[in-house]
């Protein structure tokens, strides 16, 4: 769904759409499992800025705001297992032409609009938004389990699965010291 400042000049715009599954690509280790809809409104918030010479030229932001929910697949970070997870949230954010800034070489941004992106001059496409905002509320790690033993470093078995016979083999001192580090970064999360 395309976005335009012309669509809302007379009045804000409904979002109630509905994004199917696959439509969006969210990278190698996320995936949307079902329709995620999203409810919302887009309003033109029309800013007045002086040029040089002294007259008052308009620029067209697009404020957005909205909330989708939907269910999502994401990888385990050790074994990569898919791991269910529904993810919803709502945003409320201000869309400005791009040439706008550049044009005018002035950023207008008050310390209350520190959530400002760009549009194209085709228009803003609400999926993209989308997409955005469900990668940002992905939690940084998602683990099957608190206490998924990942897959083995040598022979890629899932150890949540079976047990292979690597560990008997002497480990490298080397690796030790990796997996350790990997312990302390896991206990922070
Ligand atoms: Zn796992
Ligand atoms: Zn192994």
């Amino acid at each position: 769904m395309l976005i335009t400042p012309v669509q809302l000049f007379d009045e804000p715009l409904e979002i109630d759409e509905t994004i199917a599954p696959g439509t969006l690509e969210y990278g190698p280790d996320t995936r949307q499992v079902s329709p995620l809809p999203v409810k919302g409104q887009a309003d033109l918030l029309i800013e007045h800025r002086s040029e040089e010479r002294g007259v008052l030229s308009q620029v067209n932001d697009i404020r957005l705001r909205a909330s989708y929910q939907g269910e999502f697949e994401v990888l385990c970070a050790r074994c990569v297992d898919p791991v269910p997870q529904f993810l919803s949230g709502e945003f409320d954010l201000i869309f400005r032409p791009v040439e706008a800034d550049s044009e005018f070489g002035e950023h207008s941004i008050t310390p209350d609009e520190t959530e400002i992106g760009y549009y194209e001059e085709s228009g803003l496409l609400l999926e993209d938004v989308v997409r955005e905002q469900v990668l940002l509320s992905l939690p940084p790690r998602t683990l099957c389990k608190p206490d998924c033993k990942g897959l083995c470093p040598r022979c890629g078995q899932n150890q949540n699965l079976a047990t292979c016979s690597c560990g008997q083999i002497p480990s490298d001192p080397r690796w030790n010291a990796l997996a350790g580090l990997a312990d302390k970064i896991e206990v922070k999360h």
